[in-house]
């Protein structure tokens, strides 16, 4: 464990995501999560809630899930006990505004706030919290998009996942308690990966999307982005 505060004496690069439940993660991001593990980033997932209300029979079973799914994109994960459904703003500010103290991340990425009639009650509370700490925190922030609706989404940072995308399927995979959602079926985790490639205009390859809802950079950005075309 020690080897986080090391990893920061070296400037490692730490993104944080902070969503509701177990399976939230891996569904918009795991692709990028993967990426971002493979160049060098620390990747930590934050989960709100422990997943007794879910269609897990077996309570613990989404932290095994998890920690699983996490071997494979190369993220370790931190689970909160919040109430599903019943959650508040302020309870999610200071799961948040803790592990924020923790890992001091350089970019979080939450779920789209959406009206709560297209998306999760616990999801629109969640992005509404969050983004109120890293506004206030200064800190990056983007909204990944959401399982299904994607009312209120406006995608403008999009990422190519096509060397991971077996990575991303395998790491949904490891959600078995949630299989039987139709979103997490296997053709529609594709169809939603290439629809972003025909976003782009893409004929190929697989693609996650986000809205970057505020970004800071240092002048190696530049660089960065120049080395990537
Ligand atoms: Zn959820």
């Amino acid at each position: 464990m020690n080897t986080d505060s090391d990893s920061k004496n070296f400037g490692q690069l730490t993104v944080l995501t902070i969503y509701a439940h177990a399976d939230d993660e891996v569904l918009p991001a795991a692709g990028t999560l993967s990426l971002m593990s493979k160049a060098g980033w620390n990747v930590r997932c934050l989960i709100l809630t422990d997943g007794s209300l879910s269609s897990s029979p077996t309570k613990g079973t989404r932290h095994q899930e998890a920690d699983a799914a996490g071997k494979i994109i190369g993220a370790t994960y931190e689970f909160h006990a919040l109430e599903e459904c019943n959650f508040s703003t302020q309870a999610v500010i200071k799961v948040a505004e803790e592990s924020i103290g923790r890992w001091q991340p350089n970019l979080i990425v939450t779920h789209t706030p959406q009206p709560e009639k297209y998306g999760h009650r616990d999801h629109e509370v969640c992005a509404i919290a969050v983004s109120n700490v890293a506004t206030r925190k200064n800190i990056s922030l983007w909204y990944s998009a959401p399982p299904v609706f994607l009312r209120g989404f406006e995608p403008n940072f999009f990422v190519d996942i096509t060397s991971v995308i077996e990575e991303k399927v395998a790491a949904i995979g490891c959600y078995e308690s949630e299989s039987n959602k139709a979103f997490m079926q296997l053709d529609a985790i594709l169809v939603l990966s290439r629809f972003w490639a025909r976003e782009l205009g893409q004929k190929d390859g697989y693609f996650e999307a986000f809205e970057i809802s505020r970004q800071c950079v240092d002048a190696s950005f530049f660089t960065a982005i120049a080395n990537s075309h």
